[in-house]
């Protein structure tokens, strides 16, 4: 546990903890005090830096001074990145691929045992590609399973691995029943999807994956991102999803995050929203007419038709999310997920809702 000191009087307290107790002291900057040797101390730290923290939350403090919160107790949005690594390297992925730092499992598996088991309700796992780390991607998920049991896991994967059935089944089982999977799939044809995801043959390993988690009984949602080369073939997308995957529990359409290879990309993906907004509506229509759970994400409720408001989720992870200085004035700001605050660029069509 570290010991956060904001006051005067926690300042002294430093003074007298105990090192078996504590791993670190965090020290606001306007506040006098005298470092100790024997105990690592981060002090000088701003007030804006200090006002999120709360008993409970796991951070990474660095040597340098930098404190990293990675994870927030009672936040539904907390994550365990599982590796950098990925077998595709999809034109707007906002994590760019890399290798993992030493350790990087065992360091999740440490972060687990931290997180409070009453208060964590949903974990996601992301990466990168999780099922590159193969039965360790297992492991994790069982230790997910066992550290959270109120937990609802979501493994956001490609799932092309998943085209080994035996592999497929040793992850279902280890998640079963809290794990459900987020898959991308990005267009109603191979040519499509594989040039959004930079690997050839994605499509159709996606499509034998997903059937090999249908048979396993595996609940999965599928999820596209909206831009330049995905936003063409809409309302076919939702129909190829109708017709032939009719086992997905739902279906988001999202904005994109323009940070990443997004953001090297931009000029070649960037549409604005408002300008396929018609699009997306028909695709929603489409599939909820018909039954199938239909969610948008990451897109402002001005720039959409009010027919589909009910589908548009708060879906920004609450650190990133942001309000420009337009919402202000807007009257259903309560009920708008905002626009991502780490993105280069968002609508030009904000306006309040009066
Ligand atoms: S003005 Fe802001 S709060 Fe209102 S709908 Fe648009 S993005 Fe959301």
């Amino acid at each position: 546990m570290i010991f956060v000191a904001r006051s005067p009087r926690e300042a002294k307290v430093v003074t007298s903890l105990r090192r078996e107790h504590w791993a670190a002291a965090v020290v606001a900057d306007s506040l006098d005090f005298a470092p100790r040797a024997d105990l690592p101390c981060i002090y000088g730290v701003g007030a804006a830096e200090l006002a999120p923290l709360e008993e409970g939350d796991v951070v990474c403090l660095d040597p340098s001074g930098d404190i990293a919160l990675l994870y927030k107790i009672g936040n539904p949005h907390n994550s365990l990145l599982a590796t950098n690594r990925c077998n595709c390297l999809c034109v707007m992925c906002p994590q760019r691929p890399g290798d993992d730092p030493p350790g990087l499992l065992e360091n999740n598996l440490k972060l687990l045992a931290l997180m409070d088991a009453a208060r964590t309700t949903a974990l996601g796992i992301t990466g990168g590609e999780p099922t590159l780390l193969g039965d360790d991607l297992v492991r994790l998920i069982e230790a997910c399973r066992q550290k959270l049991p109120r937990a609802r896991l979501t493994l956001l994967t490609n799932a092309r691995r998943f085209k080994d059935l035996e592999f497929a089944r040793a992850v279902v089982r280890a998640g079963y029943p809290q794990l459900f999977m987020e898959i991308p799939l990005f267009a109603d044809n191979d040519t499509q999807h594989d040039a959004v995801m930079g690997a050839r043959g994605s499509f159709y390993d996606t499509l034998e994956a997903l059937h090999h988690l249908a048979l396993l009984g595996q609940p999965v949602g599928l999820r596209t991102v909206l831009h330049a080369m995905t936003i063409g073939r809409l309302v076919p997308y939702a129909e190829f999803i109708y017709r032939n995957l009719p086992y997905v529990f739902q279906v988001a359409f999202m904005g994109m995050e323009t940070i990443g290879l997004a953001s090297d990309n931009l000029e070649r993906l960037w549409v604005d929203p408002y300008d396929y907004r018609l699009e997306l509506a028909a695709a929603v229509r489409y599939l909820a007419r018909r039954l199938v759970p239909v969610s948008i994400y990451n897109h402002q409720l001005c720039i959409l038709p009010a027919e589909v408001w009910p589908y548009a989720r708060q879906s920004i992870t609450t650190w990133k999310q942001a309000y420009p200085p337009v919402c202000e004035a807007c009257r259903v700001r309560d009920r708008c997920g905002g626009v991502f605050g780490t993105g280069k660029r968002h609508s030009a069509y904000l306006r309040a809702v009066g």
